[in-house]
């Protein structure tokens, strides 16, 4: 496509430069992406840091205008950066998947420019007036994992320059190009240095993440990466958000109809073959209902069609990269072996590609079987039956991990009560995974802290100041 080879021309490295990007399909090359060094860490931050006042000093309203222009930019762009993107994630454009993330990218920034954080008066009762305002932290250092690469690069760069933050983008090493193809897109309009990418390796990270010159570091990644992020911020005491890994639980009461949820069941495990890290990871279905759920879910996956992302008819698609496959593979023969009944899949989708594996419903399983403990982050969801709603919420509490749960229910009070006792950032009725601008979003224990989205995300790339008098 030709638009999609211009962008690659404005973001590859030159010839025999960089590292080789392969179509996550076929395998076959896409293009080089730069890889700079710690080295070129210090100028990068140096520039940031130099454009950040005249950015803050331009206003909410004219970085909000800029914001808008860059969504219309993105949306000019919109069919190749899909394109870029189905093939270097792999996730096809058709479905909820590479068109649906780059619409994402642009709603969010015009969702993000018109959010509104309004002065506080905090006190004012006639001898003290106290004012809560947010001035901007200063640099932001944003590092994005390879799953939703330019969807999760934009919720932490939308917000970081509406607040009049400037920011050092690193793409996860998996996925560069589609991130640098978006910034490039972004820079169309934003001034120069407000916004710099920073292709690289974990190495990069790491160094950008202790950088004495970083103010804020926005990570979206796993429990692993964060726990080193965090001791990196008791050296240059850089603000966190940190949205981390998760395993999500959900729990189907009695009084479902299973053929009506099963395809929003199927969509909540397996958005972007369960690459996700809101999905649902774990099913707590009723006694009662346990075999039509799986029956109806099983059916719902018969329908859905896996492989290469440009082929309109596909709606899933390979796992991004062969460790995310080995680590899904292993799970599902590990649980094989602890009992678990394949109902569908259970063995790796080999003639479509390397690293596809298939739906895989896995019912039969229960809590201490790795499928249901560890985060799968692919196309394998473990269905566990249960009797007692007091001991399907004390499973699904087990965990160290509470980004999102989900509760099934015709009965909505009966499920509000239920998500009101679940650990978890987000607990959705009847629904799994949405996200909207609007919403704060964040998760609790090993899944991190801090959130994004709305007002409270606003506050979260600024810095609280009391006017006191
Ligand atoms: P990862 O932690 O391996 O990598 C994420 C990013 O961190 C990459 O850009 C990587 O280069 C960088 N990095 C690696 N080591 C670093 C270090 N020491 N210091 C700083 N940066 C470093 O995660 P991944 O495999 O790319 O992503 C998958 C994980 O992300 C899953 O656990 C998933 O649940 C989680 N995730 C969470 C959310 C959320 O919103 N909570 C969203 C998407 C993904």
């Amino acid at each position: 496509m030709a638009d999609t080879t211009q962008l690659l021309d404005r973001i590859t490295a030159p010839a025999g430069a960089g590292r080789e990007i392969r179509d996550a399909a076929t395998g076959e090359p896409i293009g080089s992406t730069p890889e700079l060094t710690v080295e070129d860490l210090d100028a990068a931050i140096a520039r940031a840091r130099a454009a950040q006042p005249a950015w803050a000093v331009l206003g909410h309203e004219q970085r909000s205008a800029l914001l808008n222009a860059a969504a219309d930019r993105i949306d000019e762009k919109a069919e190749s950066l899909a394109n870029l993107l189905s093939r270097e994630q792999g996730k096809p454009l058709n479905g909820p998947n590479a068109r649906f993330e780059v619409g994402a990218c642009s709603a969010w920034l015009r969702a993000t420019a018109a959010t509104v954080l309004e002065p506080e008066l905090v006190v004012d009762d006639g001898q003290t007036r106290a004012e809560l305002i947010y001035r901007p932290v200063g640099v932001v250092g944003a590092i994005s994992p390879w799953n939703w690469p330019l969807m999760i690069s934009i919720w932490q760069i939308a917000p970081s320059l509406r607040m009049g933050n400037t920011v050092v983008t690193k793409p996860s090493e998996f996925t560069p190009l589609s991130v640098l193809a978006l910034v490039s897109v972004l820079n169309e309009v934003l001034p120069a240095d407000v916004l710099i990418p920073l292709p690289g390796g974990r190495e990069l990270g790491a160094a950008l993440s202790s950088h004495a010159g970083i103010d804020k570091i926005m990570f979206t990644g796993s429990t692993a990466t964060g726990r080193k992020i965090i001791e990196s911020s008791a050296q240059n005491l850089a603000r966190l958000t940190l949205e981390l890994g998760g395993n999500d639980a959900g729990i189907v009461l009695p009084d479902v109809d299973p053929k009506a949820i099963a395809e929003d069941l199927f969509w909540g495990a397996f958005i972007n073959t369960g690459q996700t890290c809101a999905a649902l990871k774990r099913l707590y279905v009723h006694d009662s209902v346990y075999d039509e759920v799986v029956a109806a879910l099983a059916e719902v996956s018969a329908r859905m069609r896996m492989g290469n992302g440009l082929d309109e008819r596909n709606v899933l698609g390979p796992l991004q990269n062969h460790q995310q496959f080995t680590i899904v593979s292993d799970l599902v023969e590990d649980a094989k072996q602890h009992g678990g009944r394949v109902v569908t899949g259970g063995a790796p989708a080999s003639e479509l590609g390397e690293n596809f594996y298939p739906i895989t419903l896995v019912a039969d399983v229960s809590d201490g079987v790795r499928l249901v403990d560890e985060e799968q982050f692919g196309p394998a969801l473990p269905i566990i039956r249960y009797s007692d709603i007091d001991d399907a919420v004390r499973r699904a509490n087990g965990l160290d991990q509470g980004l999102g749960a989900s509760v099934w229910s015709s009965d909505r009070a009966a499920a509000r009560d239920i998500a009101a006792r679940l650990q978890a950032g987000t607990v959705w009725i009847n629904s799994h995974g949405g996200v909207d601008p609007r919403i704060p979003f964040g998760g609790v224990k090993g899944s991190g802290y801090g959130v994004e989205f709305g007002v409270e995300g606003l506050k979260s790339l600024g810095v609280p100041q009391i006017i006191n008098g």
